[in-house]
C-alpha cells in the first residue's frame, strides 16, 4: 500500500526572514554611510539667489548657454530678470558673456560642489567596499536558519500524521554554520559587485556634467536595484534550506520516489505544469528548465514554488 505524504511547503515567511536581517545589515552598513556622505553635501539654501541657490542644491544646472531643470515661478523670474529668454522646450536661454558675476560664480561653484560630491560617494563606496570585503557581515543568518529548519521540523510531522515515528532533528544535517558563511559570502559578493557599479555610475555622470539631480537618481536607483538583489539572495537561501530538508526527510524515510506537486495557479511556468502529478525519482530528476536542459528537483530552479509529495509505502514504512 502506497500513502502519499503531506505537502512540506517553502513557506513566504522563510524568505522573508531572511530578507528582513540582510536588510538589515544593508541599512547599516552601506546606506547609512552613503547616506551620510550624501547628507554632507546637501546644501544649505540661505542664498539671497533663487537661481544661485537651485543650481548649486542641482535642480537647475547651467552649459553651453542653456539653464536647464526645473523652474518655479521664482526661479523663472528671476533668470528672466538677468536677461534669460524661455526656450519652446522649456529651458532658458543666456550666452555665457551675458552671465552676471553672482551667477557665474554660482556656476562655478556648483561645479566644484558637484565634482566634490561625486568624488564624496565614490570615496564612501570604496570604504564601505573595504569594510565589506574584511569583516564577517555577522548578521546572525545561522539563527535564521535554525528557525527555518524547525518550523520544517514541523511541517514535517503534520506532513506524516504520526504514520512513521520522525528521526528526532530531521533537519540538522544541514549544517546552518555552512550555510551561515556561504551567506555571508554570497552578500559580500552581491554588494560588493554592487558597489564597484554604484563606483562606475558616479564616475560616468560626473563626465557626463555631474548633474547632481541625477547623482541622487543614480543613488536612489542603485539601492532599489541591490535591495531586490539581496531579495532573489535571500529566496535563493531559503530554498536551498528548503529542499535540502525535504531530500534528507526523505533518505531518513527510505522514499526515493516522489510527485511533482505545483501550486496549481497561473504563475506555475510552463515546463513544471507538464511534470504535475507525474512520478519522480530524487536521483534521477526530471529537466526543469527548458533553455539549458538543467535537471533538479522540486524548488531547485530559481522561485519554482513546486513541492514534492513523497511516497511512503508498506515496506518503507515498516522498515
Ligand atoms: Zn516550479
Amino acid at each position: 500500500m502506497k500513502t502519499l505524504l503531506g505537502p512540506i511547503l517553502h513557506r513566504d515567511e522563510y524568505t522573508r526572514w531572511i530578507e528582513r536581517e540582510a536588510n538589515g545589515w544593508l541599512d547599516e552598513a552601506v546606506f547609512a554611510p552613503l547616506d551620510a556622505a550624501m547628507e554632507d553635501e546637501r546644501l544649505n539654501e540661505n542664498d539671497n539667489s533663487f537661481v544661485a541657490a537651485a543650481l548649486i542644491a542641482g535642480t537647475i544646472w547651467y552649459a553651453a548657454g542653456v539653464f536647464g531643470g526645473e523652474f518655479d515661478s521664482k526661479i523663472s523670474r528671476e533668470l528672466r530678470m538677468f536677461g534669460a529668454t524661455l526656450a519652446a522646450d522649456g529651458t532658458f536661454r543666456l550666452p555665457d558673456w551675458k552671465l552676471t558675476i553672482p551667477l557665474r560664480s554660482a556656476i562655478a561653484y556648483a561645479s566644484h560642489r558637484s565634482r566634490y560630491a561625486h568624488g564624496g560617494v565614490v570615496t564612501i563606496a570604496d570604504t564601505i567596499l573595504d569594510n565589506v570585503k574584511k569583516a564577517v557581515l555577522g548578521i546572525g543568518a545561522a539563527l535564521i536558519f535554525l528557525r527555518i529548519l524547525s518550523d520544517l521540523e514541523i511541517q514535517s510531522r503534520l506532513a506524516l500524521d504520526h504514520r512513521t515515528e520522525l528521526p528526532v532533528a530531521i533537519g540538522k544535517p544541514v549544517s546552518s554554520a555552512a550555510q551561515e558563511r556561504e551567506f555571508d559570502d554570497r552578500l559580500k559578493k552581491i554588494t560588493a559587485d554592487a558597489l564597484e557599479d554604484l563606483k562606475k555610475k558616479v564616475a560616468d555622470n560626473l563626465a557626463d556634467g555631474g548633474r547632481p539631480d541625477k547623482l541622487k537618481a543614480i543613488v536612489a536607483a542603485w539601492k532599489t536595484k541591490l535591495r531586490s538583489r539581496i531579495a532573489t539572495e535571500a529566496e535563493h537561501q531559503a530554498a536551498i534550506v528548503v529542499t535540502a530538508h525535504r531530500r534528507e526527510l526523505a533518505r531518513r524515510l527510505g522514499i526515493s520516489e516522489y510527485i511533482w506537486q505545483t501550486m496549481e495557479d497561473s504563475k506555475v511556468r510552463k515546463c513544471h505544469r507538464l511534470l504535475n502529478g507525474k512520478t519522480f525519482n530524487w536521483d534521477n530528476p526530471p529537466v526543469i528548465d527548458d533553455r539549458t536542459g538543467f535537471r533538479g528537483n522540486p524548488g531547485d530552479s530559481a522561485n519554482c514554488r513546486c513541492h514534492p509529495r513523497l511516497i511512503l509505502t508498506e515496506a518503507e514504512r515498516a522498515a
